[in-house]
């Protein structure tokens, strides 16, 4: 690589246009015949010598600047970057001979998102349908057929659309009877809206900690954390990876308490051969932009059993009698989801096991490209009875650097995400903490890796050598 950014300072301006031109980088690296660095010129500094009468057959040596910039060999990231600026985007790193054995560049113009949704099966087609019926509230045909669809793909008997997947899982709450005075079993390692949730719900929530292989709830610290006034559990089926439900609903079973699946990253996960959201009492899905399967904002419970159905369904809509309308028994909410999103709903799931296909193909290919570096840890995947999907591709990284990774992959225009913080480090969840050792150990290390694809090379590649490049550590 560095080679199509050298020239000797005996070349001509046109030559050196001519490397500036086929290397792309806007610049060239000027040395001598030791292969000193000279200095470095660019395709702007070039164009206003031709504008002041200089030809092209100039000699190179004559026109360089005394002032360029260059990085030294083992420089500190910060340091190099700090050379860089609107003008300077590429610099040549030296040694302690001066002689040219690398380049630092900062590139923002390319930008690779973690994840987008993929919208391109029925969606539009429904969503306008949806549009042109004018059933574009919370009644309409989509809403049903989502319904029916996505239980049935969760095998489970009922679902009821809502909004997101955090009034799902406050939905759930509800429509068990859990309130003041309850506590409700949590990991310390999720989304924030898992305890949110609780906390709305008036219950005390009770943070407990995860499995180190798995990155999910504890089974041995739910048992542990149970009191008399324990109502429920909340396994979260964390970064597309499966709980241990077998020993979770024996634990369940024992004191009598609720489950609630929280399979907001995780739809199409299965323990043994029960697809997540129908081993629990009630489970809650979540179809934001950046989930498995999207309806824009929107969620869903599943349940299988017919009066939790019932009490879902009353509570969603006001409470409001289904004999009597206008008729309220209790004190319900509007957490309905709209036939638009339901429309888009449908199409997605028209294609869930292709899109499960083509996450797990993400993952993949990831683990072809990083998998001999022993600083990356994959999720693991291959447990006996889980059998995780592919939300975000999620590693652990094994060297303590994970903060410096972010932000060489930030400064190369490629977004990735850290693991969520442990709920029990922030000031106003702390007070909940029952025992959190191994959450902070993964968070700490825990990245989420865009979506990319073996088509990809180009960000692959950038992607490896981010993590092996040492050149300016
Ligand atoms: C996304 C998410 C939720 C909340 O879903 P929204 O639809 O964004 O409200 C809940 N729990 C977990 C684990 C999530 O990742």
């Amino acid at each position: 690589m560095i080679k199509h950014l050298l020239c000797k300072d005996s070349s001509t301006l046109k030559e050196v246009l001519e490397v500036i031109d086929s290397n792309g980088k806007g610049t060239a690296f000027i040395i001598d015949i030791n292969d000193k660095l000279k200095g470095v010129i660019t395709d702007g500094d070039i164009r206003r010598l031709i504008i002041n009468g200089f030809g092209t057959d100039e000699i190179v040596l004559n026109h360089l600047s005394k002032n360029f910039v260059f990085g030294k060999n083992k420089e500190p990231y910060e340091q190099l970057i700090q050379k860089i600026n609107k003008k300077i985007k590429i610099i040549p790193i030296v040694d302690n001979n001066l002689r040219v054995v690398d380049f630092f560049e900062v590139r923002n113009e390319i930008r690779v998102p973690v994840t987008a949704p993929d919208l391109t099966g029925n969606e539009l087609k429904y969503l306008t349908d949806a549009f042109l019926s004018t059933w574009i509230s919370s009644s309409g045909n989509y809403i049903n057929r989502f319904e029916t669809d996505f239980s049935s793909f969760c095998q489970s008997k009922y679902g009821v659309a809502v909004s997101n997947g955090t009034v799902a899982l406050h939905l759930a709450l509800e429509a068990l009877g859990i309130g003041q005075g309850d506590e409700v079993i949590v990991p310390d390692l999720t989304f924030a809206a898992t305890i949110n949730a609780v906390i709305h719900a008036n219950a005390t929530p009770v943070i407990v900690d995860i499995e180190l292989d798995s990155w999910c709830i504890n089974p041995s610290e739910i048992e542990k954390a149970i009191t008399s006034r324990t109502k429920a559990i909340i396994p979260v089926h964390l970064y597309g990876q499966v709980c241990d439900m077998e020993a979770i609903m024996k634990i369940a079973k024992k004191y009598n308490l609720y489950v609630i699946e929280d399979c907001a990253e995780a739809h199409g996960a299965q323990f043994k051969n029960m697809k997540v959201g129908s081993i629990g009492h009630i489970g809650c899905f979540s179809f934001f932009g950046n989930k498995i399967i999207t309806t824009g904002e929107g969620g869903m419970c599943t349940t299988n059993d017919n009066k939790i159905y019932e009490r879902l369904k009353l509570l969603r809509d006001h409470g409001m009698s289904s004999q009597k309308k206008y008729w309220h028994e209790v004190v319900g909410y509007n957490y309905r989801m709209t036939n638009l999103q339901a429309a888009i709903g449908v199409a997605q799931l028209e294609r869930i096991e292709s899109i499960l296909e083509k996450r797990k193909k993400i993952e993949a290919y990831y683990r072809k490209i990083l998998h001999d570096l022993s600083i990356i840890k994959f999720q693991k995947d291959d447990f006996k009875d889980r059998k995780k999907v592919t939300w975000l591709v999620s590693i652990l990284i094994e060297d303590s650097n994970r903060d410096r990774y972010i932000k060489k992959f930030k400064e190369a225009g490629i977004d990735v995400r850290p693991f969520f913080y442990p709920l029990s480090e922030m000031e106003i969840y702390k007070k909940f903490v029952f025992t959190n050792t191994n959450s902070k150990i993964v968070s700490q290390k825990g990245l989420n890796l865009p979506d990319i694809f073996d088509n990809n090379k180009n960000i692959g590649d950038k992607i490896r050598h981010i993590f092996t490049g040492d050149f300016y550590e």
